[in-house]
């Protein structure tokens, strides 16, 4: 089966544990990849899932504030409409005279019938004089009155289901006031007036300080209280006649009842914790339960928050340990945010797909890298039995010079070569002498040596263009590339002289001294570039040699002619 051409190209030129690791980094990139683009669509999905159940309850949330806020200014207008054309009953026109009676009294109050409106209850001039905001110079201060006792009857006739309020008030710049609360007492009525007129509230509803006249909301928390939440919330608007600012028709929101729809908007939900907040970031209500540590915002948070909401309606942030979504009320100046936290979130549906993916993820990379690393391992093992079976393929185990097969092709090519540059080309023919003997008298194993010993004496003699190899059991052949017949005959005389020098170790103890017979040929004699030629004229000049006795050189065939 024959590899296609690319891939002989590409695993020629490329080294093949670079081939694996590359295939490698590109699937473990992939992989990588993939399983975190399937993370960020799930995250996505998660953020999504996330808003939609705070869009739900802060749409529910808003539904119920905008049928307060409905009220709120269904009341304005009728206070406002009963101050410029006030009905003209006689049940009215007689407050008018009771006001006017009691108006110097330290403190009174107005009823008509008590079961069907509320009362007004007032100061006195003396009070509102001493005060700055207040006046009673007002040339419509009797219709304010008869107004605000309307406005008493109204009230007691619209009982509301959706309480998320929990107390009406009309405060009067003129020193009096109504509200929806239980009752006062002749020794309560300046002390709450006085309440009232001084709560931020009351003020801010000036002319000046609300100049678009709309409604504003306000958090109390009491300094006393060690409670983080707001105490109250009020919804206030200021009520104008002819650009005169007569006083403000307020809303109290019952917090309580805000933590109470809170609770009920995660009574469905298994996780997630809504809080509601403010303008200024001062926590209103939270759905977490009084065994439940509502999670607390650090002031970098907040500020993070509340930067964010300069620029957007809604959004998200994630924390270290929670995701935290938020959306702006549209019935109200605050925020409402719901907080989801880690543990929450890993034991749910997204959370625990997530943590899947990525043990699947962790799953297929330890797997890819064991994988690697024995394709790795096989890869170098490959190789160097590669390297190695190209090595007996070329090279002659025992004497680690070239095998016959080697040495004739390197000849072949050196011979062209010469042929071609015009350079002569000479070629040695070595046997060594009776090594028979020494085989019988010491062992092949001793035989063995010799010739590895012989073998390395001859290549510490030649150059390192020269080409020598074993060519039979203890025969060489050396080809010298460029060297002329006088040349050869030196180095051939040189390998003879070194291999006959020393007494080489056979046996235990015992050393002999071994000889060789060497026959020269070279392709400046005739001419003929042919290496089989020039090798059989060596060998026979070797024979030549063994003839006359041996550990001689022979390069010529003149002796024997
Ligand atoms: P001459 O001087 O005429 O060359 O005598 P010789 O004994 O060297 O010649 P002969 O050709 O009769 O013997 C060669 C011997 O070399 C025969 C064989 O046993 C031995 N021989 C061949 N190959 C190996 C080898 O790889 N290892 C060993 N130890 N001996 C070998
Ligand atoms: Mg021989
Ligand atoms: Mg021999």
């Amino acid at each position: 089966m024959d590899r296609p051409s690319w891939l002989k190209r590409l695993s020629r030129r490329k080294n093949p544990g670079r081939v694996v690791n590359l295939c490698f980094i590109i699937v473990l990139f992939f992989s990588t990849l993939l399983t975190w683009r399937e993370i960020v669509v799930l995250e996505d999905a998660y953020i999504s899932s996330q808003r939609n159940n705070l869009e739900n309850v802060a749409h529910e949330m808003d539904a119920r504030l905008q049928f307060n806020v409905d009220r709120l200014l269904f009341f304005r207008n009728g206070v406002q409409s009963a101050i410029s054309t006030p009905l003209a009953f006689e049940v009215l026109d007689n407050a008018r005279g009771e006001f006017e009676q009691k108006r110097q009294a330290p403190a009174w109050n107005i009823a008509l019938d008590k079961r069907r409106t509320l009362p007004v209850y007032g100061v006195s001039d003396d009070f509102v004089n001493k005060t700055s905001i207040l006046t009673r110079e007002n040339t419509l201060l009797e219709n304010e009155i008869t107004a605000t006792l309307e406005l008493g009857y109204l009230l007691r006739l619209s009982h509301s289901t959706q309480r998320l309020a929990e107390r009406m008030l009309y405060v009067s710049r003129g020193g009096f006031f109504l509200s929806s609360d239980p009752k006062q007492n002749p020794q309560t009525i300046i002390t709450t007036y006085y309440g009232l007129v001084t709560s931020p509230w009351f003020a801010m509803q000036s002319q000046r300080n609300n100049p678009g006249r709309g409604i504003r909301w306000n958090t109390l928390q009491e300094a006393d209280s060690a409670a983080t939440e707001a105490q109250k919330v009020t919804a206030s608007v200021p009520i104008d006649v002819d650009q005169y600012w007569f006083g403000v028709l307020a809303m109290d929101f019952s917090v309580s009842e805000m933590k109470n729809f809170l609770l009920s908007a995660v009574e469905g939900e298994r996780e997630g914790e809504y809080q509601l907040y403010d303008s200024r970031m001062h926590l209103i209500a939270t759905s977490a339960g009084a065994d439940d540590y509502p999670l607390r915002l650090t002031v970098r948070e907040e500020a993070q928050l509340a930067n964010d909401f300069g620029y957007d309606n809604r959004g998200g942030i994630r924390l270290v340990t929670s995701y935290i979504s938020w959306e702006k009320l549209r019935n109200f100046d605050g925020v409402l945010l719901r907080i989801h936290r880690l543990h929450e979130g890993v034991r749910g549906d997204f959370g625990t797909i997530t943590i899947a993916l990525a043990l699947v993820w962790m799953l297929f990379t330890a797997m890819l890298l064991f994988s690697w690393w024995v394709i790795r391992r096989m890869v170098a093992n490959m190789a160097g039995l590669q390297e190695s079976l190209q090595w007996r393929a070329w090279y002659d185990a025992l004497t680690r010079l070239y095998n016959r097969g080697a040495l004739f092709e390197r000849a072949l090519d050196a011979v062209q070569e010469c042929k071609q540059k015009q350079l002569p080309i000479s070629v040695i023919q070595i046997d060594l002498d009776h090594f028979k003997r020494i085989n019988d008298e010491y062992g092949h194993q001793a035989g063995d040596r010799v010739l590895s010993h012989a073998a390395s004496l001859i290549s510490s003699k030649i150059r390192d263009t020269d080409i020598a190899g074993r060519v039979g059991g203890e025969e060489f052949c050396v080809v010298l590339p460029g060297a002329s017949r006088e040349t050869a005959l030196e180095i051939a005389e040189r390998i003879r002289n070194r291999i006959n020098m020393r007494e080489i170790l056979v046996g235990k103890g015992a050393t002999m001294r071994i000889s060789a017979s060497l026959g020269v040929s070279s392709s400046d004699e005739n001419g003929h570039y042919d290496f089989e030629l020039l090798q059989s004229v060596a060998d026979r000049r070797l024979y030549q040699a063994k003839q006359e006795g041996r550990n001689r050189v022979c390069a010529s065939d003149t002796s024997t002619l």
